[in-house]
């Protein structure tokens, strides 16, 4: 039976809520783990209702590293397994020796992470970006889908850049998404997808990447109203060869600058719980299109 419960039209369409499954989770390099999932794991397509409470959490074993995070449901993700990929992490502002260092991008050097941007009230982008995986990570999960997460907390650091690729190349993703929120001009507003440049390494991947990156595009304009970047890209299509996880990746992979958090509608939307599962949930919608082939 299909039951609509999805607040976006498009994922609505593409994703059928089915029977809740077991919900354990296990972190990498961790096999035998099968911690007792949170109870807001099993609460399917529910968190919007919610928002104004907390997001989503993770199964208590999840150590901030990196983590394998199984399906909670069946659905017509199944058999998929998607990398999501938070942006920066809380810890990076007091790390900077660590987080400066230089890595090697595929192309030139930058520096292994960065602290990311902030409203002007400062609420932070690592923060930001950390919610919206939690509530993507669920929708996602509850769609049949395994969720890789390159960290699991917004409280260590990093990891670096390359290891945020490395870890989607290890999984076999079959598609990965970055998070992010810009720190743009103050009066330019709205969202961005990054998406790879050729440089040897990702060949293969620029094509697909930029069907996930229309797909994406996409069902967030739809899902959250909001409008295409005005100062970055072209119709909200930013093409980047300076961004190691991109540089590097080997599975279908894209950037998105959800908003930009300099700018005040932005802001008001980005410091949101409801806007930020909102979000999530558009995202989710883009994956889906991109995952169940219809191209
Ligand atoms: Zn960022």
């Amino acid at each position: 039976m299909r039951r609509i419960a999805w607040a976006t039209p498009a994922l609505a369409v593409l994703l059928s809520a089915c029977t809740i499954g077991s919900a354990a989770g296990q972190a990498i390099g961790q096999p035998d783990a099968v911690p007792h999932a949170s109870t807001k794991d099993s609460t399917k397509a529910s968190h919007l209702l919610n928002a104004s409470d907390s997001p989503p959490t993770l199964p208590a074993t999840a150590s901030g590293g990196p983590g394998r995070f199984p399906p909670t449901a069946k659905g017509i993700l199944d058999g998929k397994v998607v990398l999501v990929d938070p942006g920066h992490n809380g810890g990076n502002f007091a790390a900077p020796s660590i987080i400066n260092r230089l890595i090697w991008n595929g192309r030139e050097t930058e520096t292994c992470d960065t602290t990311g941007t902030q409203t002007d009230g400062g609420y932070t982008e690592a923060l930001f970006n950390w919610h919206v995986a939690l509530y993507l990570t669920a929708d996602l999960r509850a769609e049949g889908a395994t969720v890789v997460l390159t960290r699991t907390s917004n409280t260590g650091v990093g990891p670096c850049v390359t290891e945020r690729a490395a870890i989607g190349n290890e999984v076999h993703a079959n598609a990965a998404v970055s998070v992010h929120a810009d720190g743009g001009p103050p009066g330019g507003r709205g969202f961005a997808i990054l998406e790879p440049v050729a440089d040897g390494i990702n060949d293969a991947i620029v094509g697909p990447s930029a069907i996930l990156g229309a797909d994406l595009r996409a069902a967030f304009e739809t899902g959250t109203g909001e409008p295409v970047s005005s100062y970055d890209g072209v119709d909200g299509i930013q093409p980047r060869d300076d961004l190691a996880g991109i540089n590097l990746s080997l599975v279908p992979k894209v950037f998105i600058e959800c908003a930009n958090m300099r700018n005040a509608a932005d802001a008001a939307l980005v410091t949101s719980l409801r806007w930020q599962a909102l979000a999530a949930r558009a995202i989710a919608a883009g994956l889906a299109s991109f995952l169940v082939g219809r191209h």
